[in-house]
C-alpha cells in the first residue's frame, strides 16, 4: 500500500524532508517513491546529527524530489543525496532554481570552512572532521534540477502527478499538490511546504513576494508546516519602531547589525532603510550587506519580477536597483568582509545566516556584540538551538568559533518581517477550503507548537489533526 513517511521536520522546524512511495506493485517490490523537499537540520546538535544517518531507504531508490523552495530547511540535504547516489530529476519553480544555485554551493563552501576550522582547531571529536559536501559537490548537484513553471502538471509516474500552486513565503516559493492514482482511486495531496502572510499590506507590511496562499484550496490528506502555530505576528507597522532602535543607536555611536537570509529577507529589508533614510527618518549612515551571494542575491531577486506585490514594483520603479545605491556597499569577497571590521563609525550590518548558525554574522557579531552601544536587530524566526534563539532569548554569553563573547550589546526583534503566516492568518487560509482534508498531519513547528496548532484547528475548524512523528510512516488507503 502507498505511504508517507516523515524524515525531517517531524518535532523540530528544520529538515524537511517527506517520502511518498506508491508501492502499488503485487510482488511487494518498492513502488515508484519521490521526496517533497530534501531539507538539512540546523540547531542542537541531536538533529544536525540526522544529517549523518542514511535515509531508510537507499538514495538510488528514489526517483524524484520536489522541492517547494530554496531554504536550506527545505533543500540543503539535496547535494547529499545526489551523493549517497539519487540521479533523478529535482523538480522546482524558476525562481527557486536560480536561488538554489547560489545558497547550495554557499552551503558546501561553509560546510567545508567549520570542517576547516575544526580540524585546524582539534575541537571535533571526529578526526578529521568532514563536510557534509563540498562546494564541487553541490555545485554538481545543480545538473539535476528541473523547471517547472507554477500551475503546470507535470506526470511523475504512471500513479503519481503534481502541479506547483503559490505558497507566497518567498521568492520562488509553492505549496506541492500531488495527486495519487492507485487502483482506480484517485486523491490529492496537498504539501504545503511553508506558508506566507495574508493578502494584507497593513499587516505584513513590505511584504516583497505576492501575498497570500491560494484561496479554495482542497485537499484529501495535507501535510502542513507550523512554525507559528502558537504564535501572533504584532500588527502594527514597524517601520517607527525600526527607525528609532536606529537613531538612539548610532547617536550613541553604536552600529546595527541584523542577521538575515541573503535573499528576499535582506533586499526587503534593504528597501526599508532605503525608504526611511529618503524620508528622514534614519541617518543616512553606511549600510553593509555582507554575503558572499550579496551581489547575486540582488540580482536574482531583480529579474524575478513575476513575484513582486505592487509595491515592490512601485519602490523598484522609485529607487532602480540595490546595487546602485549610494552608501550601501556590497561585500562578496572575505576581504571586503573583514574590512566591515575596521568600521568604528555607526553603520548597519546585514548578514547571514539569519540564525546565527553559520556564515559572517558570526564574526560581527564577535566583534560587536561585547560594545553596550550595538544593537542586534533579530528580523526572522530562531529555531530552538541556534545561537539566534539563544541570543534573542536573553543570553548573557555565546559561544562563537570556539570563543565565549560576552553579550553586551542592546537585543531586539520585530517579528513583522516573518515570511510565515501566524496562527489567525493560518486559520483564515484554512476556511476558504472547499475539501477539508480527512487528515491533516502538521510538521516544521517545535512540538508546543505544533501540539497547539492541533488543538486551535480542532477546536475551530472540527478537522481530523495530527502531530507528524519522526520516521512515522501513515498508509494512503
Ligand atoms: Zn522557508
Amino acid at each position: 500500500m502507498a505511504y508517507i513517511q516523515f524524515l525531517g521536520a517531524a518535532g523540530t522546524v528544520t529538515g524537511s524532508k517527506h517520502l511518498i512511495n506508491t508501492n502499488s506493485e503485487p510482488t511487494g517490490k518498492s513502488g515508484f517513491q519521490v521526496l517533497i523537499d530534501c531539507g538539512i537540520f540546523q540547531g542542537p546538535k541531536e538533529w544536525r546529527e540526522r544529517n549523518w544517518q542514511q535515509l531508510p531507504i537507499p538514495a538510488h531508490d528514489i526517483e524524484a524530489v520536489v522541492l517547494t523552495h530554496a531554504h536550506l530547511d527545505h533543500c540543503g540535504w539535496i547535494p547529499r543525496l545526489v551523493k549517497e547516489g539519487f540521479h533523478g530529476p529535482i523538480y522546482a519553480t524558476p525562481a527557486t532554481i536560480d536561488l538554489c544555485g547560489i545558497l547550495l554551493p554557499d552551503s558546501g563552501h561553509l560546510q567545508e570552512e567549520d570542517a576547516y576550522y575544526y580540524n585546524k582547531h582539534k575541537k571535533s571529536k571526529h578526526d578529521p572532521a568532514l563536510p557534509l559536501y563540498t562546494l564541487e559537490e553541490a555545485q554538481e548537484c545543480l545538473q539535476y534540477f528541473r523547471p517547472v513553471p507554477v500551475e503546470q502538471t507535470t506526470q511523475l509516474s504512471p500513479e503519481l502527478s503534481f502541479r506547483f500552486v503559490r505558497a507566497a513565503h518567498i521568492l520562488g516559493s509553492a505549496m506541492a499538490e500531488i495527486t495519487l492514482r492507485t487502483n482506480g482511486q484517485s486523491r490529492r495531496l496537498l504539501f504545503t511546504g511553508d506558508i506566507g502572510r495574508v493578502r494584507n499590506h497593513n499587516i505584513a507590511p513590505g511584504k516583497v513576494v505576492r501575498s497570500g496562499p491560494p484561496e479554495g484550496e482542497s485537499a484529501d490528506l495535507m501535510v502542513m508546516e507550523s512554525t507559528y502555530g502558537n504564535r501572533q505576528h504584532p500588527t502594527e507597522d514597524p517601520r517607527p519602531e525600526l527607525a528609532e532602535l536606529i537613531r538612539d543607536t548610532a547617536q550613541r555611536g553604536g552600529s546595527v547589525i541584523v542577521p538575515a537570509f541573503a535573499v528576499e529577507r535582506t533586499q526587503k529589508f534593504l528597501f526599508m532603510l532605503k525608504q526611511l533614510m529618503e524620508s528622514g527618518e534614519i541617518p543616512r549612515i553606511p549600510v553593509f550587506c555582507d554575503s558572499p551571494m550579496a551581489i547575486q542575491a540582488v540580482e536574482i531577486f531583480m529579474k524575478h519580477s513575476e513575484e513582486y506585490t505592487e509595491e515592490t514594483r512601485r519602490l523598484l520603479g522609485q529607487y532602480g536597483s540595490p546595487l546602485e545605491w549610494a552608501g550601501f556597499t556590497f561585500a562578496s569577497t572575505p576581504d571586503e568582509s573583514k574590512r566591515i571590521n575596521e568600521c568604528k563609525y555607526p553603520c548597519i550590518i546585514v548578514s547571514a545566516s539569519g540564525m546565527v548558525t553559520g556564515g559572517r554574522i558570526q564574526h560581527h557579531l564577535a566583534q560587536r556584540l561585547p560594545d553596550p552601544r550595538n544593537t542586534v536587530i533579530f528580523i526572522g524566526f530562531q529555531a530552538q538551538g541556534t545561537r539566534g534563539f539563544s541570543i534573542k532569548s536573553g543570553a548573557e554569553e555565546i559561544k562563537i568559533y570556539g570563543e565565549i563573547i560576552p553579550i553586551r550589546a542592546q537585543i531586539t526583534a520585530l517579528e513583522q518581517f516573518s515570511d510565515h503566516a501566524d496562527t489567525p492568518e493560518l486559520l483564515q487560509w484554512l476556511r476558504t477550503f472547499t475539501n477539508k482534508p480527512k487528515t491533516t498531519y502538521l510538521v516544521h513547528g517545535d512540538p508546543a507548537a505544533s501540539a497547539q496548532l492541533r488543538e486551535t484547528m480542532t477546536k475551530e475548524l472540527g478537522w481530523n489533526v495530527q502531530v507528524a512523528q519522526w520516521m512515522q510512516k501513515v498508509e494512503l488507503k
